[in-house]
């Protein structure tokens, strides 16, 4: 999830630090958990018995927590469908990370790990490079994108995730060209990961290997396709901090780690359609004026290139790109309470979006040249940095209490109870990244 980059979509985020913490604190909690971890209702908000109904094969694997899954939008004929997000199958995605706080040694641990435990898909890390990540002389784009980008910062308060990772994926939900569906296909996810945070008294702490092991397997496996988290069980779906250490010494002694949510996940196809949702009533008027847009452009020569979405730990946002004409934004400000308390999807365009809705007919624009994809390319791009401005705005807190809010949130995973934890999680979680570690 993202928590984020490369196109708008986004979801993200945060962090998690580690450790010291009372385990006392943390025992009753952990106690209820263990109790109700059996009969917690899956808290996506669509229907995992008609998938498993729909699955016989995942049905008697079991699906882990897979309906805790958020979903990824898709408007299709004027209606808001529910689909599932995931790297194609059979396929390699790579891993590659940078940054001065980048750790080769560790990043492997928990790739490999993932790798060996997680059928369908492999993961691999590429070797460094010399020189660093190759980019686009001047443009300080990426040259050779990787399915998975972590970037890592050694600043432990600086601009960056709020925690110690976030995450942003970027998924394909176009039609299938066979017609058959939506491809729900991942395009490219991006990791940021902190080397360490502040402590309680604002004093920099780099991160133990366990924890910041601990803290890319989570971060991973919402590259991987999971937006949100699970409700309980074993897998790194979880935010509690001392089961990501645990899995960080899973992965640093050289184990797999099995997690049977991200499995399940891997064994529908890319692209499953979970359901339809109903939109808010007042939300309804947007999607008409995408449709009809869409129409006018087509009309006018333009031609529709697909749909592609991020999903974060609140909100979801959906793009629609064009040949010619800038993309066109619907962002879900309440994708995750919306879908669980299943009375109607808000939706609403971004800025442009709107303008151009509101707006009478768009103005000719010329159907060649500068007006082409390479310009879609960039509004996504755009798009991407908005939402990471918004993120840095939400997130950053004033100047006088910068130091000890972000100190606090630096440690929530290792010195909080984990209902606290939470509670901070949501209160600093921005809209387009997914993770609070
Ligand atoms: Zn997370």
């Amino acid at each position: 999830m993202s928590d984020h980059a490369g196109i708008p979509v986004g979801s993200l985020r945060r962090g998690v630090r580690a450790s010291r913490l009372p385990l006392a604190f943390l025992a009753p909690g952990l106690a209820v958990c263990v109790a109700l971890a059996a009969c917690i209702a899956p808290r996506g908000g669509w229907d995992v018995a008609a998938l498993l109904e729909g699955e016989p094969a995942l049905r008697e694997k079991g699906a882990g927590r897979l309906g805790d899954l958020l979903p990824h939008p898709v408007l299709y004929a004027g209606a808001l469908r529910l689909v599932a997000c995931r790297f194609e199958g059979g396929e390699t995605v790579r891993v590659r990370g940078g940054g001065a706080g980048w750790r080769a040694d560790w990043a492997a641990a928990a790739t490999d790990a993932l790798d060996r435990g997680l059928a369908g898909i492999t993961l691999a890390l590429e070797p460094e490079r010399a020189g660093g990540t190759p980019r686009v002389a001047g443009s300080g784009i990426v040259a050779a994108i990787a399915e998975i980008d972590v970037q890592v910062s050694p600043d432990p308060a600086g601009a960056g995730p709020s925690g110690l990772g976030d995450t942003l994926v970027v998924c394909d939900v176009g039609p299938r060209a066979d017609g058959a569906g939506f491809r729900g296909r991942l395009l490219r996810a991006e990791i940021r990961m902190r080397r360490g945070g502040l402590d309680l008294v604002g004093r920099p702490r780099e991160a133990s290997a366990e924890e910041w092991v601990g803290g890319l397997l989570h971060e991973l496996g919402h590259a991987l396709g999971f937006a949100g988290h699970v409700a309980s069980g074993d897998s790194v779906l979880v935010r509690e901090a001392h089961r990501l250490r645990r899995f960080g010494r899973t992965a640093l002694a050289g184990g797999a780690i099995r997690d049977a949510t991200l499995e399940a996940l891997y064994s529908i196809p890319a692209g499953r359609d979970l359901g339809g949702v109903a939109l808010a009533p007042g939300s309804r008027r947007w999607v008409e004026g995408l449709e009809r847009l869409r129409a006018e452009r087509i009309g006018r020569g333009d031609r529709w290139l697909g749909a592609r979405t991020t999903v974060g730990d609140e909100e979801a946002r959906l793009v629609w790109l064009f040949e010619q004409g800038d993309a066109l934004v619907l962002r879900f400000p309440r994708w995750r309470r919306d879908l669980a308390e299943g009375a109607g999807v808000e939706a609403h365009p971004e800025a442009a979006t709107r303008r151009a809705i509101e707006g009478e007919a768009e103005s000719e624009r010329p159907a060649s040249g500068a007006a082409g994809r390479g310009e879609v390319q960039s509004s996504i791009d755009a798009s991407i940095e908005r939402a990471s401005a918004m993120r840095r705005s939400a997130s950053s807190p004033s100047p006088r209490a910068r130091s000890t809010t972000a100190s606090r949130k630096s440690t929530t995973a290792s010195s909080e109870p984990a209902s606290a934890a939470s509670s901070r999680c949501s209160r600093a979680r921005t809209a387009s990244r997914a993770g609070c570690l």
